[in-house]
């Protein structure tokens, strides 16, 4: 299963894939990893808008 998500780390719109489950989710797993950086998701914990985190460096 892959989708597309803005990914925070990218800041960018990213293809993000199912990373193996080693938690016996099975085809219901919800974790989700960005195919460029490898930034790992939980469906169910994010935000339909993605929260912009404000860099301290600014
Ligand atoms: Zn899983
Ligand atoms: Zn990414």
């Amino acid at each position: 299963m892959t989708l597309t998500r803005h990914c925070s780390v990218c800041d960018d719109e990213r293809v993000f894939e199912q990373p193996p489950c080693d938690e016996g989710h099975g085809v219901d797993c919800p974790d989700l990893m960005c195919s460029v950086c490898g930034t790992a998701i939980v469906i169910g914990d994010a935000p339909e808008m993605p929260v912009i985190i404000r860099s301290q460096a600014a």
